[in-house]
C-alpha cells in the first residue's frame, strides 16, 4: 500500500512540481538580487513580484512583508522588538500558543515583563471578556494565534484586535496554520504583526515572513541591511518564488479540503467508531480534525496506523517514556481526554480513498481492543 500522509499540519508534502518550475526559471538567473548588474536586477524583479503576490494573499502591501527563516523567527522578531522597545510591561498570550511564542514570552518574563496566559475552554477558544479584564495600563502586547496547530480551532482575531486598538496595545497573531487555509484580510483585521511559515503550504522549509505594519520594528538579525534593514542575509529568491506559487495553489484548494474533511467526518459517523471531536468544529480550519477516541489510546493508534503506512500525530511521550497526552487537549479538557486524542491533518494530496482506508484501520483496531476486554 502507498503511504497515507495525514500530518500536513506538522509539515505539508512539498509541491515538487512548483519546485521544478522555479528551478527552471532560476537556472540562468543565479545572481544576488541585491547586486546592481542586470542579472541581479532581473532577480530583484522576480523577488519583488513574488513579494507582491504574497502580500496580496493577505490584502497587505509589499513593504509590509519581511522574509524570514520561517514562523519561529517571525515570532521571535515580535518578542525581540518588545524586549528592545520597552523596559517593562505586560504581555497577554493564550495558553495554547506554539512553543516559539510560549518560550519567547517566558524569556521576557525572566527579564521582568509580566506574562498573562489566557485559558481556553473545551471549544478551544479564548474568552474575549476575560481578555478585556486582564488588560491594564501596563499592557503592551497581545499575541494570540489565528488557529491552533493541534486542533485547527480559530480564534476571534478581529474581536481581539478591536479590543487591542481600543486600549492602544500592539497586537500580533501567529497565522502559521491558518495562512491560505482560510481567507485572511490583514487590513480588515487591523493587526500590527503576523507570522507565516512556508513549509505548511508545501513550499520550502526554513522560509516564511513577518507581516509588520510598522517600519520601526527592531531587527533580530543585523548585517547587510536586506529586507529594508529589518532582516539581513542574502535573499532566498528560491524560497520566495516557490512560496508565491504555493500561495495561489493552496488558496485554490480550500473547497477541496473542506470536502475531504466533511467526508472524513461522515465516514467516521457511519463506522460506529466511538469518537468525539475536540473543540468547536464550526470554528475550525478545513484541514485539521482533532479527535478523541473513547476506546483507543492515542499512542496505540499512532503506532498501529504507522505499521499500516498511515502517518498521523498525537500526544507525545515524556522523558520516562510514559505517554502523556497533548498539552493543548489537556488545557481544553483534561489529561484523560488528551491521552486518547489524535490529530489528522489533510492536504492537497489526500483522497477519499485514503480516508476510507484510514477509517477501516481505526475500526479494526477498535474492534480488536474491545474484543480483548
Ligand atoms: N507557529 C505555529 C502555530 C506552528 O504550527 C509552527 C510550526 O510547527 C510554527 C509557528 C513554527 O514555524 P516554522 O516551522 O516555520 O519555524
Amino acid at each position: 500500500m502507498n503511504n497515507i500522509y495525514l500530518d500536513y499540519a506538522a509539515t505539508s508534502i512539498k509541491h515538487f512540481d512548483i519546485f521544478k518550475d522555479v528551478i527552471n526559471e532560476l537556472e540562468n538567473i543565479y545572481a544576488n538580487p541585491s547586486s546592481s548588474h542586470s542579472l541581479g536586477r532581473k532577480n530583484n524583479i522576480l523577488l519583488k513580484n513574488a513579494r507582491k503576490n504574497i502580500a496580496k494573499s493577505l490584502n497587505a502591501i509589499e513593504d509590509e512583508i519581511i522574509f524570514t527563516s520561517g514562523g519561529t523567527e517571525a515570532n521571535n522578531m515580535v518578542f525581540n522588538h518588545i524586549e528592545n522597545s520597552f523596559s517593562s510591561g505586560e504581555i497577554i498570550i493564550s495558553n495554547i500558543e506554539h512553543p516559539s511564542i510560549i518560550n519567547c514570552a517566558e524569556k521576557l518574563e525572566s527579564k521582568g515583563f509580566k506574562i498573562i496566559k489566557l485559558n481556553v475552554d473545551s471549544s478551544g477558544i479564548i474568552n474575549i471578556n476575560e481578555l478585556e479584564k486582564k488588560i491594564t495600563t501596563n499592557t503592551i502586547l497581545i499575541s494570540v494565534m489565528y488557529a491552533n496547530n493541534e486542533t485547527g480551532i480559530i480564534q476571534p482575531i478581529k474581536e481581539i484586535s478591536t479590543i487591542a486598538k481600543k486600549y492602544n496595545i500592539l497586537i500580533h497573531s501567529d497565522i502559521v496554520q491558518a495562512y491560505c487555509k482560510i481567507p485572511i484580510n490583514l487590513k480588515e483585521l487591523n493587526i500590527d504583526f503576523a507570522s507565516v511559515s512556508a513549509h505548511k503550504i508545501g513550499a520550502t522549509n526554513n522560509f516564511g515572513f513577518l507581516y509588520t505594519k510598522s517600519r520601526n520594528i527592531k531587527p533580530l538579525i543585523i548585517g547587510g541591511g536586506q529586507e529594508q534593514g529589518l532582516r539581513s542575509g542574502t535573499s532566498d529568491i528560491f524560497g520566495a518564488l516557490v512560496l508565491s506559487k504555493c500561495v495561489d495553489k493552496t488558496l485554490n484548494n480550500i473547497e477541496y479540503l473542506k470536502n475531504i474533511k466533511n467526508y472524513f467526518l461522515e465516514k467516521l459517523i457511519e463506522s460506529n467508531i466511538e469518537f468525539e471531536i475536540n473543540g468547536n468544529l464550526e470554528k475550525s480550519l478545513p484541514n485539521i480534525l482533532n479527535i478523541y477516541f473513547k476506546n483507543i489510546e492515542s499512542q496505540r493508534l499512532i503506532t498501529y496506523l504507522d505499521i499500516n503506512d498511515i502517518y498521523i500525530s498525537g500526544g507525545s511521550a515524556c522523558s520516562s517514556g510514559i505517554i502523556i497526552g497533548s498539552k493543548i487537549i489537556t488545557a481544553m479538557y483534561d489529561k484523560n481526554r488528551a491521552k486518547n486524542s489524535v490529530r489528522f491533518s489533510i492536504g492537497f494530496n489526500t483522497t477519499k480513498e485514503m480516508i476510507d482506508i484510514v477509517i477501516n484501520n481505526i475500526k479494526k483496531l477498535e474492534d480488536k481492543l474491545l474484543e480483548r476486554r
